[in-house]
């Protein structure tokens, strides 16, 4: 929603604009028309004075004459002078408006993405504190069964886990705001990849993961804890946003000098015009009120910065019949300062 204040203040610059225009097409029209006003006058008196002193027999010979014709020159020349000001005006005052509108959007996406942020984070640390809260009080009142105790335990586990991702993903947006250097050793890509794949089968086991490494592949010089964080935010995406039955392809190859990496899943899909701003800090489709699934909107940020800082690239594509596929593509050489 617009704050009222905004929403004034808008409609006042463009009231504003919308004045000058009038009054710039007011002031234009009238200095046409004086000109022509002018140029008349001036014409008739040439005529009489030439008529008077006897160097012209009729109007034919008058339009002809020297006299006249410089001064229909010059009358064309201020006329031509009018219409290109206003013109330049005019677009001056187009381009300010589309500017004014431009800043205002802007300032309106920011505002939501904030608003979005302070929503979802605020659930994101409230929840696993308070479902924290309430095993350890469990633990502290009554006295369980182990078993029932250690279902409590690993519960609370998650959510700790839960809290760690955060407060790192948090750490790593920061960090990488600041001037984020990959610290480089020699990786071996796909065997991370099916390290991280078989975690998460043993993490969703209902959901069924594929590995495919599908040429050779010669070792990267590259941070493995960013790119293990790259792996890990778009296969738990392809997770998240998909519905059973879940199906997702990591695929890894070569391609002479580069490495391609590719996540696809079976999942809703992304629209067109949600593909360039979901790499957005904090950008998450749809709206905080709204939505049911967990997430701060940092993942695919996180991502694409540390995609960059290897010199790489990250495209969307749509999967077939439907989903989603995130394409990376690693340089294999990186130009060292
Ligand atoms: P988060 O998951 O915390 O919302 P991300 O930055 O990881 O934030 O993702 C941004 C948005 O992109 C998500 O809110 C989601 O709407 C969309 N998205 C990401 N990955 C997928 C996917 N595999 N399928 C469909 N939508 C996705």
């Amino acid at each position: 929603m617009e704050k009222p204040g905004n929403v004034r203040l808008r409609l006042l610059s463009f009231a504003v604009i919308a004045y000058m225009m009038l009054a710039f097409a007011w002031w234009s029209i009238l200095l046409y028309t004086k000109n022509q006003d002018a140029f008349l006058a001036k014409r008739d008196k040439l005529r009489i004075l030439m008529v008077a002193e006897g160097s012209i027999k009729n109007d034919a010979d008058f339009f002809q004459s020297t006299q006249y014709l410089h001064l229909e020159k010059q009358y064309k020349r201020q006329e031509y002078m009018v219409l290109g000001e206003a013109v330049v005006f005019t677009i001056s005052l187009l381009i300010g408006l589309w500017l004014i509108n431009r800043g205002y959007k802007q300032e309106v996406g920011t505002a939501r993405q904030q608003r979005n942020f302070l929503l979802s984070i605020t659930h994101e640390l409230k929840s696993p504190l308070a479902s924290i809260r309430l095993v350890l009080e469990t633990i502290q009142r009554r006295s369980l069964p182990p078993e029932k105790l250690e279902k409590l335990t690993r519960g609370a586990l998650l959510e700790t886990e839960r809290l760690n991702s955060l407060v790192n993903d948090l750490l790593l947006s920061a960090k990488l705001e600041a001037a984020y250097q990959p610290y480089r050793e020699t990786l071996d890509l796909p065997q991370m990849l099916e390290d991280i794949v078989t975690r998460l089968e043993n993490k969703y086991p209902s959901v069924s993961f594929v590995f495919h490494k599908q040429s050779a592949i010669t070792t990267l010089e590259g941070d493995r804890s960013g790119l293990s964080s790259v792996m890990i935010n778009l296969l738990e995406n392809a997770v998240k946003y998909s519905k059973p039955p879940v199906e997702i392809e990591a695929n890894i190859r070569q391609e002479s000098e580069h490495i391609i990496l590719e996540i696809a899943d079976n999942g809703k899909g992304i629209d067109d015009k949600e593909k360039s701003k979901i790499f957005d800090k904090f950008y998450r489709i749809g709206n905080e009120d709204t939505r049911k699934t967990k997430g701060t909107g940092l993942g695919l940020y996180i991502v694409k910065q540390i995609i960059v800082a290897h010199e790489g690239t990250i495209e969307v594509l749509n999967n077939e019949p439907e989903g989603t596929i995130f394409r990376i593509k690693l340089p294999l050489k990186v130009d060292k300062e």
